[in-house]
């Protein structure tokens, strides 16, 4: 992933290099007939708990999975890298939109409204035709556009071309909401936020992971819920696993947490279940006061 990866320009080629390019040609052929057939390519979904003030789930990211007729499920990491540096990209993000908006629409005739998070890469805010096809799709299945959040992240290439930023304008006035993906790790940094007026920050799970041994991890974490309050946004935290993390987490006053010790990725159907076994007051409003 190249926004993990860190380095330069190189940073984009360099990712499309860890398969032999027999390989990535015969996995992109496989790509293409699975966004054309069903069921192969899926979503899990996983809620964010608000932290404190009875808990709630505040938004569901939806994470995509691959259930590959040979080789068994890829997850991501395995095949997305790959996705973003090919023409497919755009329909593979249409296809994730797509699938993510006809969930979000399902649970709206459910009477559940709650927002669904979907991840950009961040290659599909170089292409100036998202703007419109997001506005489509949220028609076609009839979301509202505030329901939608965004999760993007930052890359050094981005910060050079202007497109992005008309990208995220158009987006801005259609009015979905943004999430900066992965905070502090890669480009996602303090400079993305001056240039997206964005709703939400999350905090990478590395910083989360290292907080009770590390005092660096604790200040960058206590750094970024004070920041994020600042500025007005929710702040939430990744990779929670445990009740130390969540107990830490609440003391320094995070909005919202997400990770296997709250609710593990799980399949539509269940995150209905779950969905429903809550009470109206514990389907949190996604905005704070103050934000947006
Ligand atoms: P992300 O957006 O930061 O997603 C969070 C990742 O953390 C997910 O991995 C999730 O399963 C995992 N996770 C959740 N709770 C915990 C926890 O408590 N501990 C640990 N160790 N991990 C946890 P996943 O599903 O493998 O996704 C990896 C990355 O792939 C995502 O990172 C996102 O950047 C990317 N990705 C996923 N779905 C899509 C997609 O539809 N489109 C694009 N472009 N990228 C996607
Ligand atoms: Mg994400
Ligand atoms: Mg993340
Ligand atoms: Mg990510």
């Amino acid at each position: 992933y190249q926004a993990k990866r860190g380095g330069v320009r190189v940073g984009w080629y360099d990712a499309a290099r860890d398969l032999a390019s027999t390989d990535r040609l015969s996995l992109l052929a496989e790509v293409r007939e699975a966004l054309a057939v069903d069921d192969q390519l899926t979503l899990v979904l996983q809620p964010a708990v608000r932290l404190g003030e009875g808990g709630g789930v505040t938004g569901v990211e939806a994470l995509v999975r691959w259930n590959h007729p040979r080789r068994g499920t890829l997850m991501p990491d395995d095949f997305v890298t790959v996705i973003e540096h090919s023409e497919l990209l755009g329909d593979f993000t249409r296809y994730v939109l797509d699938r993510a908006l006809a969930v979000a629409a399902g649970w709206a005739t459910e009477g559940l409204d709650v927002p669904i998070a979907v991840n950009l890469s961040p290659r599909s805010l170089l292409d100036a035709t998202l703007p419109a096809d997001i506005a489509a799709l949220l028609d076609l299945h009839g979301v509202r556009p505030d329901r939608l959040v965004l999760e993007i992240t930052e890359t050094v290439v981005m910060s050079e071309l202007s497109v992005i930023d008309d990208v995220l304008s158009a987006l801005r006035e259609l009015g979905v909401q943004f999430a900066v993906d992965d905070f502090g790790t890669g480009y996602s940094s303090l400079t993305f936020l001056t240039r997206v007026a964005v709703d939400e920050v999350k905090i990478d799970r590395a910083f989360v992971r290292g907080m009770v041994e590390s005092a660096g991890a604790a200040a960058i974490v206590r750094t970024t819920v004070d920041l994020a309050h600042r500025l007005g946004l929710r702040v939430i935290a990744e990779g929670v696993e445990t009740a130390e993390q969540r107990a830490v987490l609440t003391a320094l006053g995070c909005t919202g947490a997400q990770g296997y010790f709250f609710h593990p990725p799980m399949p539509p159907e269940r995150i209905v279940e779950v969905l429903h076994g809550l009470t109206d007051a514990e389907v949190v409003p996604l905005r704070q006061e103050g934000a947006g």
